[in-house]
């Protein structure tokens, strides 16, 4: 029995994409397209609008006009209600969005529970913040008689920049705090991954947002992505992407001062003493990397092992890995399915060329799969160990399936080598000793640290970034304050 999913999404019946602005599909002004590929096969799958300057413009107006219409006038319940039939819709096409981010970025129908799972649990999460936009009563000195409080309004319009390594989960961040606050939306989702984005956007207006309060603008991150982050009438950017690009978008945002929240790279530690239960952390380190084929930003891509376990943990982590199913991601048996595209997969194998050049040694993986799969962009999970952390390879982002290991003596030399890094996004720490996981919890300068897991994320507990890796907290309760502003309120009671 053949058991490889053989439906495709309803989405791709018409190949022809366009931009969604203010409910309505229009090509964009040029009338120009780029192509995006099915990255298992390195097949044309659509054509997308290429978006400039004169679409983010007319996607901008479309938002500041729904921002200042009816949608202003919805109260917190209302929002609430809404939010729960968007919820209710996207569960109903769950399944045919997550097959669509499978043909759109490769992620492995094996994965697709998950993904509809998390993302109807952003939904309901931040469906419940509608009425946690508070502010304060403040007691006051001031003479006379005066009552004093803050109040919290909408930002307004929100850009929202994202990646292609899960736009079915990321755009929800941005989503799910304007749908709850009563701000509006311009996305512009990532060249390579962007389908989910734009039939989201139209299952949106389906459940009864009004139009123009979730727009999409396709089209190159140059271009589109440039002309949003540095648009005058756009309140604030939400970024998620690389460190090198978050600094553009820095630069791009200081004409109108807008606010930011970035959410960068990362290489994050992954720590594991040799009192640490194996059978847990050598798997919990191996998919802590190559979950999503290593295309996620709190990767613990360096693995710092105790040397006296070196032998052993590379042993079981390189058997572990070379286990590992990799193929056509639309098979419900594949675990990796290929990385996103062709200059990703180039962009990897170049780093393990470096990383061989580099004299680390190469125990598992290290290839571009053949044969049935050579069409796509498939690469082997790979592990390098007795890597230098001032290797190429332990310092830069790689975004693929790659883990370096470095060994250590010492819990001080753990956490020095964990820290000299720029980045400060995730870590983790694999022990049985308590004081040794609360010393480690305390020392790793990253804004998430796991203790005997990795890469478990609740949208309601919430993370953020740390030195190169960004700011700005997503999901728990303080969500919503990134779409809001305080506005203090003094009046003269008599
Ligand atoms: P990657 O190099 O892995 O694609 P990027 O950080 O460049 O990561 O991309 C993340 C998102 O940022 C994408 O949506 C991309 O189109 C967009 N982007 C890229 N360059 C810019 C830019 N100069 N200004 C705004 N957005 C950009």
């Amino acid at each position: 029995m053949n058991s490889i999913a053989s439906k495709t999404p309803s989405f791709l019946s018409n190949p022809k994409k366009h931009h969604f602005i203010d409910g309505e599909w229009r090509p964009s002004v040029s009338g120009e397209v780029i192509e995006t590929r099915n990255p298992s096969t390195g097949e044309v799958i659509a054509t997308l609008a290429r978006g400039g300057q004169a679409d983010v413009d007319v996607a901008v107006a479309s938002a500041r006009r729904a921002f200042e219409g009816r949608w202003s006038r919805f109260t917190p319940s209302q929002r609430h209600a809404l939010m729960m039939k968007v919820h209710d819709i996207i569960e109903k096409n769950g399944d045919d969005l997550t097959l669509l981010e499978t043909y759109d970025m490769g992620s492995p129908v094996s994965r697709a529970n998950s993904v509809k799972d998390r993302v109807l649990q952003m939904i309901a999460y931040f469906a419940t913040l509608t009425s946690s936009c508070l502010g304060e009563t403040i007691p006051n000195s001031l003479p006379g008689n005066y009552f004093t409080m803050t109040i919290k309004a909408p930002l307004g319009v929100i850009g929202g920049i994202i990646p292609w390594n899960g736009p079915l989960v990321s755009q929800w961040w941005i989503l799910g705090g304007a749908l709850a606050t009563g701000c509006t939306v311009v996305l512009k989702p990532a060249e390579d991954a962007c389908l989910s984005v734009l039939r989201v956007a139209e299952l949106l207006v389906e459940a009864g947002v009004p139009k123009g309060v979730v727009n999409v603008v396709t089209g190159l991150g140059a271009e589109a992505g440039a002309a949003l982050a540095a648009h005058p009438d756009v309140d604030k950017i939400f970024f998620t992407g690389s460190t090198e690009t978050g600094k553009e978008i820095i630069k791009a945002s200081a004409a109108n001062m807008k606010r930011l929240s970035l959410e960068l790279g990362g290489k994050s530690p992954d720590i594991i003493f040799a009192d640490a239960d194996l059978e847990k952390a050598v798997p919990g380190a191996a998919m802590g990397v190559f979950a999503n084929s290593g295309q996620i930003c709190f990767a613990g891509t360096r693995v710092f092992v105790e040397r006296k376990i070196q032998n052993e943990f590379v042993e079981r982590l390189a058997s572990f890995t070379k286990g590992l199913n990799v193929g056509n991601p639309l098979d419900p048996n594949v675990q990796l399915g290929p990385v996103v595209s062709q200059r990703q997969l180039d962009r990897i194998m170049n780093y393990i060329d470096i990383g061989n050049k580099e004299g680390a040694d190469l125990v598992a993986g290290g290839s571009r799969l053949g044969a049935g799969l050579a069409k796509g962009y498939f690469v082997e999970p790979t592990v390098f160990t007795n890597v230098d952390n001032n290797m190429r390879i332990a310092r830069e982002e790689i975004f693929g399936p790659v883990i370096s290991v470095v060994p250590f003596d010492t819990a001080d030399e753990a956490l020095r080598l964990a820290n000299d890094t720029v980045y400060g996004l995730g870590g983790a720490v694999w022990t049985s000793n308590i004081s040794m996981a609360t010393k480690m919890m305390h020392g790793i300068k990253a804004g998430q640290v796991w203790v005997n897991c990795y890469g478990l994320l609740d949208v309601a507990v919430g993370f953020g970034g740390h030195k190169q890796s960004g700011y700005g907290w997503k999901g728990g309760s303080q969500h919503v304050e990134g779409f809001l502003y305080p506005k203090a309120v003094t009046m003269n009671a008599g």
